[in-house]
């Protein structure tokens, strides 16, 4: 396909997208403005992931850091992004990730949390968070069981890091319904914990292209969206 086509349709797919989200917001009684997407561009190279930012993406999400690095390095790639780590992150890729200052999705240890505080502190910058919860139980999903959280935030908290919320993904091959309930959970968890611990943690990250309305209605402010935003131009 050439090239034009394919910005093209990107920029259809990213305004559909959006108009999805807005009205999704609104159906909550909800800003359209309060739910941010974040552009996860894992299937694509660096000149597609920068037509996503042309078209009006501002945040775009990477799963893996040294993919994230090496397209914010890539030559005249857009430098006004707005990263998000959304992938488990291995401790010894945070010192050099931290120079893209991302929001990052995926803590998932207490040891990777120190070492982000520590690195962050290093650097003088405040990096932000979200801690995130395994909420189906599901083995095979990385991320702390809700009581790790309640942990986590009870802890002294020290510089380098400010925890901003949770982010949470339903179980594999989760229907609708449990898609629906497990969202409710993160949103009635995130309730709890931000009372107990006195943090607003006013971010919550879930959804995805299948499962973002329902993320919406349940309080989602980061909506993490890739497949549809690249359909027709994947294989
Ligand atoms: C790939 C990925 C997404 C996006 O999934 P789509 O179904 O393609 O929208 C969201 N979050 C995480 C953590 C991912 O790895």
């Amino acid at each position: 396909m050439e090239r034009q086509q394919v910005r093209q349709r990107i920029a259809e797919n990213w305004a559909q997208v959006s108009d999805e989200v807005c009205e999704a917001a609104k159906r909550s009684g909800r800003q359209s403005d309060s739910v941010r997407v974040i552009g996860v561009t894992k299937y694509v190279d660096a000149d597609w992931t920068a037509d996503l930012f042309e078209a009006g993406c501002a945040d775009l999400g990477e799963n893996r850091p040294q993919v994230l690095w090496s397209k914010a390095d890539s030559p005249s790639f857009p430098s006004e992004v707005v990263w998000h780590m959304i992938g488990h992150l291995q401790t010894n890729k945070v010192r050099r990730l931290l120079r893209y200052q991302p929001l990052i999705h995926s803590v998932d240890s207490e040891r990777l949390l120190q070492l982000i505080a520590a690195e962050s502190v290093q650097a003088s910058v405040t990096t932000k968070v979200l801690l995130e919860v395994n909420i189906s139980g599901d083995q095979s999903k990385t991320g702390l069981s809700p009581s790790e959280v309640d942990d986590l935030l009870q802890q002294d908290r020290g510089e380098g890091v400010e925890m901003v919320g949770l982010m949470a993904m339903t179980g594999l091959g989760a229907d609708h319904a449990t898609a629906q309930r497990q969202f409710e959970e993160v949103r009635e968890l995130r309730d709890q914990l931000s009372r107990r611990s006195g943090l607003p943690l006013d971010e919550l990250s879930m959804g995805m292209s299948g499962d973002f309305v329902d993320a919406i209605a349940s309080g989602a402010t980061m909506v993490r969206i890739g497949s549809r935003l690249f359909s027709g131009l994947l294989g």
